[in-house]
């Protein structure tokens, strides 16, 4: 089973073609926005470590988050491949994880790299809800009575999707994550997937770039 990376921009779509790849593979996703936004919740150490730089916008110190990683990577039910998901986010990150995988013998199988303009990304961040109960996302126009189509509770919109602190992700990807587009070119195993259209047409992309 693969070990995929999904890279690409905030609003890009990244956890929307997720829930699909784990599906078809049988394999985790393990996306750190995900499991820092829940130790922002529970209150844990890490949360309160990690808050003012989530509020922010900005990026969550590498140690914290190469930690976190580490750990989760360590769990029985990633053995046989999994998807990440805004990991490693900067160059100090990816090299980490290199090494780690180098350890094992291993490596990324395939690195996904959703693009799509700024423009688009603003506007599919400004019309996202989430479900704070079970995680779903959804598009605004999709649940017009803020109801969540899987649990039945209301949606919200996340914090840091809001305007400004939207567009601080966008630079900060731009400054700190894009220079991973190159690092990965590099290695060979990148694979360019235009996601400026509809959540259909780049899943084709997206299935036939893996083979399914
Ligand atoms: P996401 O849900 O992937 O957009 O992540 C939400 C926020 O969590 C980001 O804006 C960062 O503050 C933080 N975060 C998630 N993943 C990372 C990472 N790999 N490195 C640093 N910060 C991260």
């Amino acid at each position: 089973m693969p070990k995929i990376l999904l890279l690409g921009a905030p609003g890009v779509g990244k956890g929307t073609h997720s829930e699909k790849i784990i599906k078809d593979f049988g394999i985790p996703a393990i996306a750190t926005g995900d499991i820092l936004r829940d130790n922002l919740k529970r209150e844990t150490e890490l949360g309160m470590k990690a808050k003012a730089f989530m509020e922010s916008g900005g990026l969550v110190p590498d140690d914290l988050v190469i930690a976190l990683v580490k750990d989760r990577l360590s769990q029985d039910d990633t053995k046989n491949g999994y998807l990440l998901d805004g990991f490693p986010r900067t160059i100090a990150q990816a090299e980490e994880l290199d090494a780690y995988l180098a350890e094992e013998g291993s490596g990324l199988d395939y690195v996904l790299y959703l693009n799509a303009p700024k423009e688009e990304l603003v506007r599919r961040i400004a019309g996202r809800r989430v479900c704070p109960a079970c995680k779903a996302t959804f598009r605004a126009s999709d649940v017009p009575d803020g109801i969540c189509k899987v649990c039945g509770a209301q949606v919200i919109i996340r914090k840091d999707d809001e305007a400004a602190t939207a567009l601080k992700r966008i630079e900060v990807y731009n400054e700190q994550t894009a220079p991973l587009i190159d690092y990965y070119k590099n290695k060979g195993i990148l694979i360019e997937i235009d996601a400026a259209h509809d959540i259909d047409a780049v899943q084709a992309k997206v299935d036939k770039a893996l083979g399914v």
